[in-house]
């Protein structure tokens, strides 16, 4: 008796789970195939049934989600599918991704680093590069935006954004379907022009700048800003002389940045450009800095008059902060248009450079050549000029006589400047 059909069973026959079968009765249960020459035998509370490998393994939820066949050895779980490890690839490429490597998901799929940042990835609004990590997302203008956060807050402090272009963000609609309807010309572009290799160098390139960028230009403006409110405390605190001696560590920082922006000047007329428009802000920089100066000399006025000094002294040190500000903006973009239209790509290395070479000095004014010491430059290996690069400051900050007697007493040397 067939334990499937309940027929007597001649010829060919299948026997399994303790009973025969005719050949054509023995089936998977799930697809109907004839599974003599492989099964897998199922018992359940009632009855027992043969199953084809692929159903068996199904019902383990053991299905590659490339090939759909069973997973019998070491898999892959990503996006919620399994897969065979020499199945765990890109949607779009043959890329197998090693155990190490990174992938990215979006809708279901699994997609190499190259065609998640082609396709998929939204882009930053201020380098209009993928964002791969996390982001800040804002909305102007009834407009969702998403930015790298370094890159958000290079624009927010000063208003400068990495790249001229716009960035082509994928619009839902574009992959209102699935991935293989794609239409986004700009990611084909970018594919054609980009490989792997070089979209992934380009990335790493701008994320690297941007992290540059950030970390010196804050921490110079940081510790600009520290002298300013130190200088105020002083003056508040009726400390005139320390007062004297944190001025000049601000002026040294605007000395620095000066130099920066005379330099940048410097190669925008190499190249027989007009350059950055900041004689004003500078002027105005300079003013309020000696201005500071003949407040501080009439606080030995009588008391009633120094009322309105101390509204004055805010008013000044504001604008300290501002126009330092503002000089930065402009020393930033000036280099930025000299690596995007002149093909400079030194301009933005120095003023680095040489911001960060005062931190490594600690903003100490009584240091008389940045950068003296040829160590500490190979240490920091973006401190040393690039080659081929102009400097009109030949890299010195200019190092004044100290107005300070008693940095005068530690540093006699400094009287040769
Ligand atoms: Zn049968
Ligand atoms: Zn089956
Ligand atoms: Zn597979
Ligand atoms: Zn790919
Ligand atoms: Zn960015």
């Amino acid at each position: 008796m067939c334990g499937a059909c309940g027929n007597p069973v001649k010829g060919q026959f299948v026997r399994a789970m303790n009973k025969v079968f005719h050949l054509n009765c023995f089936r998977c249960r799930d697809c109907n195939k004839i599974v003599a020459a492989k099964f897998f035998p199922v018992e359940d509370a009632e009855e027992s049934y043969p199953l084809c490998e692929r159903d068996y393994f199904a019902r383990l939820d053991l299905i590659c989600g490339k090939c759909d066949k069973a997973l019998r050895g070491s898999y892959i779980t990503a996006c919620s599918k399994k897969y065979h490890v020499e199945h765990f690839t890109c949607s779009v490429c043959p890329v197998v991704f090693g155990p190490l490597d990174s992938y990215y998901e979006h809708g279901d799929e699994v997609y190499c680093h190259f065609h998640y940042s082609t396709r998929f990835a939204v882009k930053c609004v201020g380098c209009a590069n993928a964002i791969l990590k996390q982001f800040v997302e804002i909305n102007r203008n009834q407009k969702d935006e998403c930015w790298h956060p370094e890159c958000y807050m290079i624009h927010k402090f000063w208003n400068v954004k990495l790249t001229s272009k716009l960035p082509t963000t994928p619009t839902a609609s574009t992959y209102a379907s699935t991935a293989s309807s794609f239409v986004d010309l700009d990611a084909v572009d970018e594919e054609k022009t980009e490989t792997p290799d070089s979209l992934r160098a380009k990335q790493a390139r701008m994320e690297k700048q941007v992290e540059q960028i950030w970390r010196v230009l804050s921490a110079f403006e940081e510790s600009s800003a520290g002298c300013i409110s130190e200088m105020l405390r002083f003056v508040s605190a009726g400390q005139y002389l320390d007062a004297v001696i944190m001025a000049e560590r601000f002026i040294l920082h605007v000395e620095v940045l000066f130099a920066a922006i005379d330099d940048l000047e410097a190669q925008f007329a190499e190249q027989k450009v007009r350059g950055m428009s900041h004689a004003r802000e500078a002027k105005m920089l300079c003013r309020k800095t000696v201005n500071f100066f003949s407040l501080l000399s009439h606080t030995q006025d009588p008391p009633e008059q120094r009322a309105s000094i101390t509204q004055e002294l805010l008013a000044l040190v504001t604008g300290l902060a501002h126009y330092l500000k503002i000089l930065i903006r402009i020393a930033l973009t000036g280099s930025l248009k000299l690596e995007r239209e002149h093909g400079n790509t030194k301009a933005l290395d120095y003023l680095l450079a040489r911001l960060s070479l005062l931190a490594l000095d600690d903003a100490d004014p009584s240091i008389p050549v940045r950068g003296q010491d040829r160590s500490r430059l190979e240490l920091e290996s973006q401190g040393s000029i690039p080659p081929g690069f102009t400097s009109s400051t030949r890299g010195l900050a200019y190092g004044y006589r100290s107005l300070a007697v008693r940095m005068v007493r530690f540093w006699p040397n400094l009287c040769r400047f």
